[in-house]
C-alpha cells in the first residue's frame, strides 16, 4: 500500500515530480496530515453508500480519503496544471472523477443527479480555497441541491460567523443566510502547520447539516433577506433605527415600523445582533404588508 498522499514527504515528492508551484491566487495551501483528512471524513459521516462532491482536489490529499469510504467522488477542480498529477496520484482509485471547472460556474442542478444517479446520500467534502469560501458555500445551500450537507475547511474567523449566536459579536446576516438552511457547528479548530505552504489565517472545520425545511417560514423570502441585511448595516444602533434608515420612505414609515415590531414583540431599542431568526422571520412578515 502507497503512504498517503498528504503526508510531508509524499507531498513533497510529488510537487518536485512535477515541478509544481503554488498559486496564490487560488487558494492553494494543501494539506499534509493524514490525521486532519482522517477527522474530515468521519465528521462527514460517509457510507460506501455515499456520493462525495469535493472542490479543489489539489494533488488529492483528501480526494483519496473521500474515495477510500465513499462509493464515488465527483471533485471541481479549476487549476489544469494538476490535472496529470491527479491522473498518476489517484490512480490507484476507480471511484474518483475530476472535472476541470470553476466551482462557481458549474451547472450542480444538473451534475449531481447525473454524476450521482441511484445515489441517496451526498456530501459536499472540502479544504476549501479561501479567496471564495462564502460564495461557494452559499451556492451550494441556495439553490435545493440535493446534498445532505458539507462538512468544509475554511478560516476560522469565517466559521466562527457562520456558527454564531444571536447575542455574539460574530452573529451577522452570515450567520442567518447559512443557519437558515442548515444547522451548522464547528468541529475542529486547525492549526496552521497541517499546511503546505502555510496560510496567513487560522482555520476550522464546520459541518452544515441541511434543514428539512427552513428554520423559519416567512411569507416572503427575498424581502426576509432585504430586512436582515438592513438590521445589521449599522452594528451600534437600534432595530428601529436602522429600519428607519433602510426602509423605502412612507408617508408614517417610524409609526409603522414601531407598529411591526409590536407585532413581532420586539422591543425597538434592540439591536439586530440580539434577534434570533425566528424573530427576523415575524418581524419580515409584520413588515411586509407596508413595505414588501
Ligand atoms: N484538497 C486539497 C488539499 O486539501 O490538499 C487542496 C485544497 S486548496 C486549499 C484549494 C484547491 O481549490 C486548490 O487545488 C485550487 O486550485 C482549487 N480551486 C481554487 N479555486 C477554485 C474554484 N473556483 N473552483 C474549483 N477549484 C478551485
Amino acid at each position: 500500500v502507497q503512504k498517503d498522499i498528504a503526508t510531508p514527504i509524499r507531498t513533497k515528492e510529488i510537487l518536485n515530480k512535477y515541478g509544481f508551484s503554488f498559486k496564490k491566487s487560488l487558494g492553494q495551501n494543501f494539506l499534509i496530515d493524514p490525521n486532519i483528512l482522517r477527522n474530515i471524513t468521519k465528521f462527514a459521516g460517509l457510507t460506501k453508500e455515499t456520493g462525495a462532491i469535493e472542490i479543489g482536489p489539489g494533488i488529492g490529499a483528501l480526494t483519496e480519503h473521500l474515495a477510500r469510504e465513499s462509493k464515488k467522488v465527483i471533485a471541481f477542480e479549476i487549476d489544469g496544471r494538476l490535472f496529470p498529477i491527479l491522473e498518476d496520484t489517484l490512480s490507484p482509485y476507480d471511484n474518483v472523477e475530476i472535472l476541470h471547472q470553476d466551482i462557481l460556474e458549474a451547472n450542480l442542478q444538473d451534475i449531481i443527479p447525473e454524476k450521482f444517479s441511484g445515489i441517496q446520500d451526498v456530501m459536499v467534502v472540502a479544504n476549501l480555497p479561501y479567496y471564495v469560501t462564502t460564495p461557494i458555500i452559499l451556492k451550494l445551500l441556495e439553490n435545493n441541491l440535493p446534498i445532505r450537507g458539507m462538512v468544509v475547511m475554511l478560516q476560522k474567523e469565517v466559521a466562527d460567523r457562520i456558527a454564531a449566536n444571536p447575542g455574539t459579536k460574530d452573529y451577522g446576516s452570515l450567520s442567518i443566510a447559512i443557519q437558515y438552511y442548515t444547522t451548522a457547528e464547528t468541529v475542529m479548530i486547525v492549526p496552521k502547520t497541517v499546511f503546505m505552504p502555510q496560510p496567513n489565517v487560522d482555520s476550522a472545520v464546520i459541518r452544515l447539516i441541511k434543514r428539512e425545511k427552513p428554520a423559519v417560514e416567512v411569507l416572503d423570502e427575498q424581502f426576509f433577506f432585504n430586512v436582515i441585511r438592513m438590521s445589521f448595516s449599522q452594528r451600534r444602533k437600534t432595530i428601529l433605527n436602522n429600519l428607519t434608515t433602510g426602509l423605502e420612505k412612507g408617508k408614517e414609515k417610524k409609526e409603522e415600523i414601531l407598529h411591526a415590531l409590536q407585532l413581532a414583540g420586539i422591543e425597538p431599542s434592540r439591536r439586530g445582533e440580539t434577534l434570533s431568526i425566528q424573530e427576523f422571520g415575524s418581524l419580515s412578515d409584520a413588515l411586509l404588508p407596508k413595505f414588501g
